[in-house]
């Protein structure tokens, strides 16, 4: 076991960050600005991340074009996440807002603007004024392209602070000495196939969503999951995955995503008889209700025969009376969309939509700092030394069972920097590296040699598809308790088969099929944390609504808060399950108490 540690080129950091997307960026500028050496890896250059893809804004309560203030923003993001948020994390990210916005406009981000100068607000669902009574404009804005401008933006203040990016490196597994302190990442150099020791004083994982483990999704190919992966197999659990959001208004067919700021700037939902459906449902917000909602309301519509289109399994979205001007001015790029991948002059026509797979509420458990934090000898919060988590990836939890719209990017903002001073003010630079254990990397080498010398067995994309199937069945946004059940039994069948993974080709250089294979392992973790988490959890709540646990007068829309209003935490290992409390005390101002959501 010693030689795996000798074998392996080392270098040496005071902090390793995994993932370059807006929530690893936010946090290595902090880092690099209080002069620390700062490596960030990611598998794409920084810019292509998915944060790049982000449509449609970031919240914050600037109360630039509607009346607004930071309670309102507490208040939407409680209910929101239908109660499973901690309302201590939720005050301090909706309090930071309006600092880290105003901080990102003076790194240069070109947020659109009003006439009089200030950032444009457009609305979004969920989003509102005095506690739920009207919609108010919080989400700014640059076109449809927030999450380009943003990503772009601090690409460019990382290096002039000098972070130093290793490009097209993927990291493979944490590095843990024996006292279980975090002291460093394994990392595979994909130009060379090589792979590397990166020791670190802190290593801070950023690796965003896994929304590739479903069929349908709007995530991008990378979205495996790799640091929810990394956490799983060093024994740390993952926290609430039975959560995941389906985005009402994803390309029927097609995936891609149609921002919820088409619904912001007036966009329609319609069902076959061309009715604005969403005024039955949600009478205040209409279309603009949170994303749960809405989504359920879609697949009723169509379970009851309103679907449009000759198989009646779609629903049409309407932007026809938005006119041409504002259409090309706030959403060019969901022009191009709807013309590249429907077919569809959106100016002229509706477009055709299905709820598809979006966010992941659930992640890696970290307190507001950033620090990754597990159950420990009675303490549920125990911080594990040297392991910081922020972004997709991680679960502090902002969002419970249910995100708001353009709390992403907010989290991204507000919890990256937030990491970087923790990580900064914890007194880094003095302090010395923690030896490496004997056998630090061997995990990790065996793993790639297995591959590598492996002469039968099936191929990674053929078990992945297999799992994203079954995902999407068992999974998806229709859940029933059996169908969680039966599901359960087959993740885990298909997570066996990938441990009998096989590569054709052995080369090392740029090979993407030993990229795949690896990356599958982390899929499987997350496939398997989800569906587990998921059949135990016998309530319905946010994202996770089962059409066993329905609204009745003790449990109103099938939520049960005196047995699961509770977090959940999945142990890789034996795929154990653990709970821990919801923490419904803010830090400053009084609890929201729970109540039944309606919009
Ligand atoms: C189409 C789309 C539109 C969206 N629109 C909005 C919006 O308008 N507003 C909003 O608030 N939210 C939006 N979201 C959600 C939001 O964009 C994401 O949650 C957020 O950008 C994730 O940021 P991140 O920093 O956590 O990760 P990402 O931006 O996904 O970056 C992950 C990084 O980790 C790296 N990485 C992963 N694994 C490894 C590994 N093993 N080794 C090395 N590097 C690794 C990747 O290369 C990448 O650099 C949208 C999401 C999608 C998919």
């Amino acid at each position: 076991m010693t030689v795996a540690n000798k074998s392996i080129p080392k270098r040496k950091f005071d902090v390793v960050i995994v993932g370059a997307g807006g929530s690893g960026m936010r946090a290595s500028l902090q880092l690099s600005l209080a002069g620390l050496n700062v490596a960030v890896l990611s598998k794409v250059f920084p810019t292509r991340s998915h944060t790049v893809a982000a449509q449609g804004g970031v919240s914050a309560s600037l109360g630039n074009m509607s009346e607004d203030n930071w309670h309102y923003h507490f208040f939407d993001t409680v209910k929101g996440s239908d109660w499973l948020g901690d309302q201590d994390a939720i005050e301090f990210m909706c309090r930071e807002a309006p600092k880290v916005v105003y901080e990102l406009e003076h790194f240069g981000m070109p947020f659109d603007r009003n006439a009089d100068g200030t950032i444009y607000q457009r609305p979004f669902g969920g989003h509102t004024a005095n506690y739920g009574e009207k919609p108010v404009q919080r989400a700014c804005a640059a076109a449809d392209r927030t999450g380009h401008a943003m990503l772009h933006t601090l690409y460019q203040q990382n290096v002039k602070a000098k972070t130093q990016f290793f490009v097209e490196w993927m990291a493979l597994d944490l590095i843990k000495d024996e006292a279980g302190d975090v002291v460093g990442v394994t990392a595979l150099e994909m130009e060379t196939g090589e792979m590397h020791i990166m020791e670190a004083k802190t290593v801070l994982l950023a690796t965003g969503g896994a929304g590739r483990i479903f069929a349908a999704s709007t995530n991008a190919f990378i979205n495996t999951g790799d640091g929810l992966g990394m956490a799983a197999r060093a024994g740390i659990p993952l926290e609430d995955m039975e959560f995941w959001q389906f985005h009402p208004t994803g390309v029927a067919g097609a995936g891609v995503l149609l921002t919820e700021g088409c619904r912001g700037e007036g966009a329609i939902l319609r069902n076959c008889n061309g009715e604005r459906f969403m005024e039955r449902y949600a009478p205040t917000l209409k279309d603009l209700a949170p994303r749960d909602f809405v989504s359920r309301c879609m697949d009723q519509e169509i379970k009851e025969g309103r679907g449009c289109g000759p198989n009646k399994d779609y629903i049409e979205l309407d932007m026809t009376h938005l006119g041409g001007d504002t259409i090309m001015k706030r959403l060019p790029s969901v022009f191009e969309i709807g013309h590249n991948f429907a077919n569809v002059d959106i100016t002229k026509e509706s477009i055709p939509v299905v709820p598809t797979i979006h966010y992941q509420m659930g992640g890696i458990p970290t307190n507001i700092y950033g620090q990754v934090v597990v159950p420990k000898d009675g303490n549920p919060n125990a911080v594990v030394n040297g392991l910081y988590a922020v972004g997709e990836c991680a679960c502090v939890s902002v969002h419970g069972a249910n995100r708001l719209g353009t709390n992403s990017l907010l989290d991204l903002l507000v919890f990256g920097r937030a990491a970087g001073n923790h990580i900064v003010e914890s007194g880094l630079k003095g302090k010395t590296h923690k030896p490496l254990p004997a056998d630090a990397g061997a995990d990790s080498v065996a793993r790639v040699a297995r591959l590598d010398d492996s002469t039968s067995g099936e191929y990674a994309q053929d078990v992945a598809n297999d799992l994203r199937n079954a995902m999407q069945h068992h999974a998806g946004v229709f859940r029933t308790q059996a169908i969680l059940d039966e599901g359960v039994g087959k993740i885990i069948a298909i997570a066996e088969r990938a441990k009998n993974i096989t590569l054709k080709d052995k080369s090392k250089v740029f090979n993407t099929a030993r990229i795949e294979a690896l990356e599958v392992e982390n899929l499987m973790e997350v496939a398997k944390a989800t569906i587990v988490s998921a059949a135990a959890r016998r309530e319905s709540r946010g994202a996770h609504t089962v059409d066993d646990y329905a609204d009745t007068p003790e449990h109103p829309n099938g939520r049960n808060d005196a047995e699961w209003m509770k977090h959940t935490l999945w142990y890789s290992d034996g795929n154990r399950l653990d709970y821990k409390p919801v923490n419904l005390k803010p830090l400053t101002v009084e609890s929201i108490p729970p109540k039944v959501r309606t919009f």
